[in-house]
């Protein structure tokens, strides 16, 4: 298009023409709410079409981990196309991109994973997992072992299982989910523990009592895998306590129940560490890729699967035929060649380092500046993802009521300092994943900024 259209002209069409992800459609369609048409990035900053330059602190949706405007991405997707923009990867068809990036994924992956399953985006990837795991048990000669637990709090997408797999009500709503054969434990997130007295390794027990009395009720024999993110993303950032990976994976490998880390958020370096699961010893079954994958250049996800469990999903199309799972765009040789390109990118840049290292300079930073904030609940964070969680009273354990919305009123308020961050469902929560190019400089605008808007919201 030469000439753009008008910012009045495509806000009309979008009120009457589109139906977007995650709003309140009426409210939106009846231009009760704000649009932003974003035109432009370069960096952790993009630009709308009203010339307004904002500091994106949430990464898109946790995605853009490279920054904005990367032209070695960009020459690599449009480089791909030009010489051949798409074939499928089905019986055995390949590209030198999609191959390419299944090999880059397992040398960073931990040692014991062995094989990449390609999709789209993070929920399918899940659905995938849910599929492989259910075959594996068919293959073992379980077929009673199909039940999946995931956490409360969990987020693992919006689609029938994966939503299902979500443990926020938001996504179960007037939708009929959960499905059955899918359970949810005890989110890990100390401060809304119910027990004020209790402490962190208290708490931790508590969890890991009540993974095993799920287990107990159930049958382990009916309980096929625990599905996870290593650190929660959606339900509220919230790095896990002290312990809680030690105590639950134990639990796991005793009644022979799969792990499936979920690191569509954690995974490529926004821990500052490649992997959630390397960040904390986890050993899983099965690891879920998407977002930083290909830095949301392009989607593509992926499955990867240990050697363990690849041996026996191998043994499987021996005896039954080819794997019936499949998707016309799974390893899109235009997003493997996005994946190609961030990866290498993560590695030249120095970018999961720059991760720990700026992302802990921010976490700080939010600690000194609100910390002790009489409505600040808590500080939190881990590498390069960190939250605030607002409170009414938190000594006394009193969150606020829902309906003051304050967590997104502070947003709104960061929003119009041009900062974006995040109000987190479910909780007064701000939530931060910045690109993992972030400087010192631009983490401690985030700090100045927040601090000045939760003191308009909150005093
Ligand atoms: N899993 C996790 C941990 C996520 O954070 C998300 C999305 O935010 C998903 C899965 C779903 O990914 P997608 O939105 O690409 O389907």
């Amino acid at each position: 298009m030469d000439t753009p259209l008008t910012n009045d002209l495509l806000d009309a069409w979008d009120r009457e023409s589109f139906l977007h992800p995650s709003t309140a459609w009426g409210q939106h369609a009846r231009g009760e709410t704000p649009t932003r048409i974003v035109a432009g990035g370069d960096g952790a900053h993009i630009e709308d079409r009203d010339g307004n330059r904002l500091l994106d602190a949430f990464a898109g949706l946790y995605c853009v981990n490279v920054g904005y405007g990367r032209t070695e991405i960009a020459d690599a997707i449009a480089e791909q196309a030009h010489k051949l923009a798409y074939y499928h990867a089905y019986v055995g068809h390949g590209t030198e991109a999609s191959i390419t990036l299944a090999h880059m994924i397992l040398e960073r992956a931990p040692a014991h994973m062995g094989k990449v399953y390609f999709g789209l985006g993070g929920s399918d990837a899940n659905e995938t997992n849910v599929k492989l795991v259910w075959y594996y048990n068919n293959v073992l000669g379980r077929p009673e072992k199909k039940k999946i637990v995931s956490r409360w709090r969990g987020y693992h997408g919006s689609g029938l299982m994966t939503g299902s797999l979500t443990g926020l009500a938001l996504f179960h709503r007037q939708f009929d989910l959960p499905l059955e054969r899918i359970l949810h434990t005890t989110a890990p997130h100390y401060l809304r523990r119910a027990d004020r007295t209790m402490s962190e390794a208290d708490f931790v027990a508590a969890c890991a009592a009540d993974l095993e009395a799920l287990i107990a009720r159930e049958g382990a024999d009916t309980i096929a895998a625990f599905v996870a993110e290593p650190v929660l993303g959606t339900g509220g950032i919230v790095p896990p306590p002290a312990g809680y990976w030690e105590a639950i994976a134990p639990i796991l490998k005793r009644h022979d129940i799969l792990l499936v880390a979920d690191e569509v958020v954690t995974g490529f370096g926004r821990l500052g560490s490649m992997f959630g699961s390397t960040h904390y010893g986890l050993e899983p079954d099965l690891m879920t890729i998407a977002k930083g994958l290909t830095s949301a250049y392009a989607p593509l996800s992926g499955s990867i699967v240990s050697k363990r469990m690849a041996a026996v999903l191998e043994k499987g199309t021996d005896e039954f035929g080819p794997i019936g799972h499949g998707w016309t765009y799974s390893a899109h040789p235009l997003c493997a060649a996005a994946g190609v390109a961030n990866l290498k990118l993560i590695d030249e840049l120095g970018l999961v380092e720059n991760a720990r290292t700026v992302g802990t300079h921010l976490v700080a930073g939010l600690k000194d500046a609100l910390g002790h904030h009489p409505h600040v609940g808590e500080v939190r964070g881990e590498g390069m993802l960190a939250a605030v969680e607002f409170m009414e009273d938190p000594a006394a354990g009193a969150f606020f009521p829902a309906e003051r919305k304050v967590g997104a009123k502070v947003a709104a308020a960061l929003g119009s300092r041009g900062v974006i961050g995040r109000a987190m469902p479910e909780g007064d929560i701000l939530g931060f994943a910045p690109p993992l190019c972030l400087t010192h400089e631009e983490a401690d605008t985030i700090v100045a900024a927040t601090t000045a808007a939760v003191n308009e919201v909150l005093g």
